[in-house]
């Protein structure tokens, strides 16, 4: 094994061996161990993650309790086809996520992504309604597979270039802060919601439609938080026309909002929730949680992955849930989350830049603004926040080009998470002052 010996080695290897479509460069980080909120790089730089790794580890990296559960079950029986045998772990697994789940009786299926989960949503809402339009929001991500990567609403040039599933309508996302009907939240009149109503009324929609699919917080497009009473006018809608309504928890659940799904701050029942990222606490698994009528409306074989229902996997992710309720991290979700957001709204009063701080839980967002007037994106800046940060030592990114994100484990020590905030003013106001040179922009690559 020809181990590199430095950054600039791996960064150059990289570029040789991987293709562009397989990456987005925001700071150049050779990570090479990690422990709960800090990770330390190949030079032995020690940084503090604002990102639980793209909002991976929920119970922090490396988690002793994941850590065990996997060398353990490794050691025993790291694999026995689910397709044909019958595995205890996963059965496991899916009994407890069955036991969380915001959705009455519900049975269980496995995959490897985020993206072959929502796959497999698109597959059963067409099944189950034997329907075949999708409605999906604006700016919404659901993945890179044809079926996720058809149903995403964010400007995914790929889509273009290798066309994609037909048969999917976009709406606007409800959006408080930039709304795309142009209106005030303090006196408009939810025209997001009458919005869909029209539709449905003037027959765009109705007969043909199997389901809607919703991130409840659009992670990706910048941690945009609906309104209070908008997913219940919304399922009100689609129950009358017997629309589904899909919520893709795959950033959003396990606990980052302070709840174990996003959707219970809107008291609203899905019919099928897809789940990934957390889950595995880093190893590749996803969930499709929904109503049973629906789940079995696939033929046999119609939704399977050889290595799906992986035992080690699903170990692995039951010691994550084991991990959130033994350690109380909805609550402590909730109390950072709160603690986290009162800091940034205070930077907001002291820093131009910041035009708005939203978000639930651990799951927030920064709206970088040139001007708190036009609320104009601003994407420079972003860039240059994102890279002081890394200098600085903290891992950070940014949404949409502008929305910083900040989503760090659940179970971050409480002194670390001020020493990030700390560093993230610093690089605020690195950047308000003129301190981070404009070179910097053609580092970060970033969408
Ligand atoms: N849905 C949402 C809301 C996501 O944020 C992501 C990943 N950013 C995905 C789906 C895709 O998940 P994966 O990358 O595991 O396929």
């Amino acid at each position: 094994m020809n181990y590199p010996r430095n950054k600039e080695e791996v960064l150059e290897r990289y570029s040789r061996v991987f293709p562009r479509s397989a990456r987005v460069t925001y700071a150049p980080i050779v990570g090479v161990k990690a422990q709960n909120a800090r990770v330390w790089d190949i030079e032995g730089r020690e940084y503090i993650d604002f990102l639980s790794d793209a909002a991976v580890q929920n119970v922090g990296h490396n988690n002793p309790r994941v850590v065990n559960a996997i060398s353990e079950q490794a050691e025993r029986l790291i694999h026995f086809t689910f397709i044909y045998g019958f595995p205890v772990e996963p059965l496991l697994l899916a009994e407890k996520l069955a036991e969380i789940a915001p959705i009455e009786s519900p049975k269980v299926s496995f995959g490897m992504s985020g993206s072959d989960a929502n796959d497999g949503a698109i597959k059963l809402a067409r099944a189950y309604t034997k329907r075949r339009t999708i409605l999906s929001y604006l700016r919404s991500y659901y993945g890179a597979t044809y079926g996720a990567m058809s149903i995403t609403g964010l400007d995914f040039e790929v889509r273009s270039i290798v066309g994609e599933l037909s048969g999917v309508h976009y709406i606007p996302y409800p959006n408080c802060y930039r709304c795309p009907f142009g209106k005030d939240p303090k006196t408009c009149k939810m025209e997001c919601v009458s919005y869909i109503k029209e539709k449905f009324e003037g027959e765009v929609y109705a007969e043909g439609t199997a389901a809607l699919f919703a991130e409840p917080i659009q992670g990706d497009a910048g941690m945009v938080v609906p309104p209070e009473g908008y997913f219940k006018k919304v399922k009100k809608i689609l129950d009358e026309h017997g629309i589904l309504l899909i919520v893709d928890e795959v950033q959003s659940g396990m606990g980052r909002t302070g709840k174990w799904f996003a959707i219970e701050h809107f008291g609203v029942e899905p019919d099928v929730i897809t789940l990934a990222k957390p889950l595995g606490g880093g190893l590749p698994i996803s969930a499709i949680i929904g109503r049973s009528e629906v789940m079995d409306s696939l033929p046999s074989l119609g939704h399977t992955f050889t290595l799906s229902g992986n035992p080690v996997t699903s170990r692995a992710a039951l010691a994550v849930i084991e991990e959130i309720e033994e350690k109380d991290l909805l609550r402590r979700a909730e109390k950072l989350g709160k603690y986290t957001r009162k800091r940034l709204e205070k930077m907001k009063e002291e820093h131009q830049l910041i035009g708005d701080v939203r978000g639930l839980g651990l799951m927030l967002g920064v709206d970088l603004v040139k001007d708190r007037e036009t609320k104009e994106r601003a994407y420079e800046e972003a860039r240059k926040v994102v890279w002081r940060a890394y200098e600085l030592g903290l891992v950070l990114a940014f949404l949409q080009g502008n929305v910083l994100r900040i989503q760090p484990p659940l179970t971050i020590e409480e002194e670390l998470l001020e020493e990030g905030l700390n560093r993230l003013e610093q690089a605020i106001s690195d950047v308000e002052e003129g301190r981070v040179p404009d070179e910097v922009l053609t580092k970060v690559q970033g969408w």
